[in-house]
């Protein structure tokens, strides 16, 4: 059977996400409502305005069956979609609803205005050297729990982690032509 992906299509970058997966043999659909989680293996929540993406969450009573749906299946959230995965902000985001799926506390922001956006290249544990990353406005990985594998750091910061079926990053590996990370997340899933 085909693996088929959803890609929370609330708001940010989600038609680049749904190309990779394609790309790479996979099914993919946008995920806009609770029924649609009933049909998918994985779920991508991507990057975008985190404030915008849990609010509307809440509003089309996405919150509770997303964090059923990740007991059991892979979730990757990548930028503002980390900052939606994690367990609690450090500062720039207290009013944020997040989803509580990974025990890390998030940065927003964290690289700072002068650098609004950056591109560099990567080594990620399991997954491979030099894998070129864009970060846009990203938050960082300010401290994990102690069930969580670090993958990732860029200048001392961390920027990518997993727990489990929970796979986040603070840049959008979507944007680039590498796919390994999507390639690492796809593998996640058994259906
Ligand atoms: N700065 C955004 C936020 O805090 C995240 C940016 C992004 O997803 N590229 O929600």
């Amino acid at each position: 059977m085909r693996k088929k992906i959803g890609v929370l299509a609330l708001q940010g970058a989600v038609s680049e996400h749904i190309d990779q997966i394609k790309k790479l043999g996979g099914n993919a659909i946008e995920v806009k409502i609770p029924e649609d989680l009933s049909t998918i293996h994985g779920l991508i929540i991507p990057g975008g305005e985190s404030t915008a993406i849990s609010r509307l969450i809440q509003e089309i009573y996405l919150y509770d069956p997303i964090r059923e749906f990740a007991k059991n299946h892979p979730v990757f959230g990548t930028c503002a979609g980390l900052i939606l995965c994690g367990s609690s902000i450090t500062d720039g985001g207290k009013k944020l609803k997040s989803l509580h799926l990974i025990d890390i506390a998030v940065t927003r922001n964290g690289f700072g205005r002068q650098i609004d956006s950056f591109e560099v290249d990567l080594d990620i544990k399991n997954i491979g050297k030099n894998i070129p990353s864009v970060f846009i406005r990203a938050p960082y990985i300010a401290s994990v729990g102690k069930d969580v594998n670090v993958l990732a750091e860029f200048d001392k910061k961390i920027v990518m982690a997993e727990q489990g079926n929970i796979l986040v990053c603070s840049f959008h590996p979507e944007l680039t032509n590498d796919d390994h990370v999507m390639r690492y997340f796809m593998n996640k899933i058994s259906v």
